[in-house]
């Protein structure tokens, strides 16, 4: 068989940057030297290099997604314990890693107390979203009133509106630990209320539904975004002590008699990360 001349590697080398082809550009003589080891065609051969930068370009755009989500930390369905949190249906979780409520343009709420995984499940789930393709913003919702009040002085909203409103899926983490102004009630509203039948928004909150109005402060206001967020939408509760307050306890339970000073540590600080306003555990 002719092989070809270095410098046509290099033109082709060049060619494929110039497509923007770099996982071909990087893998295509090994593959070349493979295939005609075992005597494959030039199809094969295609085929095999295409299939590299389309994989290759999967896992990247994930990646992309994943950054672009601004998760505060990393969890995952795997890690989460649902035999310690028996009122969470495992398989309405299961259901909705799959992102069909996403297509339908559904909501999620987890409501429960604190620390009971709330936050962990819809990180988990925004994640596996992520990862099948869907656009994720994950906000802690006193941030988000911040960032929306930010833009509406700065006369900058409609831009950040628009970023909201490129997303498949909205996470508003921790709703209802500090109430809102005024003005921030009617902002946040003003997001659930674009996002209706086109964003998914997945919500999670310490407070049954009767207490919103403590947050957004009119119960017009309240009722209406209740209306929006709770049409087509699944409800998961959270229900149980909380799992940091149980992981601290039992490892008091089991002190390590090694290090007695370990103890108290780390009992105080099983989470990995600290969060406002659930210090009073
Ligand atoms: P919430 O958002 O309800 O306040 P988090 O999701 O932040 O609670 O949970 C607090 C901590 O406990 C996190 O580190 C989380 O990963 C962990 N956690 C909570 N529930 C579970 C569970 N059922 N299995 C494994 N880890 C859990
Ligand atoms: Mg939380």
């Amino acid at each position: 068989m002719k092989t070809l001349q270095a410098k046509s590697v290099v033109l082709l080398h060049h060619h494929l940057k110039a497509l923007r082809l770099p996982t071909i550009g990087s893998e295509c003589e090994k593959v070349a030297a493979r295939c005609a080891a075992d005597n494959h065609d030039h199809l094969t051969y295609l085929l095999e290099v295409t299939e590299l930068e389309l994989l290759e370009r999967e896992r990247r755009a994930a990646e992309r997604r994943l950054k672009a989500a601004r998760f505060p930390v990393s969890k995952s369905l795997d890690s989460f314990d649902f035999a310690a949190r028996p009122s969470v249906n495992r398989a309405l979780v299961a259901e909705l890693a799959r992102c069909e409520f996403i297509d339908r343009r559904e909501n999620v709420l987890f409501v429960g107390n604190p620390g009971t995984g709330k936050t962990h499940l819809g990180i988990a789930l925004a994640a596996a979203a992520c990862a099948k393709g869907y656009r994720v913003r994950f906000h802690r919702v006193t941030e988000l009133v911040t960032l929306l009040i930010e833009a509406r002085d700065e006369r900058t909203l409609l831009g950040l509106k628009a970023r909201l409103a490129k997303l498949d899926l909205l996470v508003l983490d921790e709703f209802g630990y500090v109430p809102a102004t005024k003005t921030g009630a009617e902002l946040l509203f003003d997001v659930v209320s674009t996002a209706y039948e086109r964003t998914s928004l997945m919500v999670t909150t310490n407070l049954p539904f009767d207490h919103w109005t403590e947050v957004l402060g009119s119960e017009r206001l309240t009722g209406a975004t209740l209306d929006r967020l709770t049409h087509r939408c699944q409800i998961i509760e959270t229900k149980g002590e909380s799992y940091r307050l149980r992981d601290a306890k039992a490892r008091v339970r089991r002190p390590t008699t090694s290090d007695p000073r370990g103890q108290s540590g780390e009992a105080a600080a099983p989470d990995d990360r600290v969060e406002g306003g659930e210090g009073t555990l």
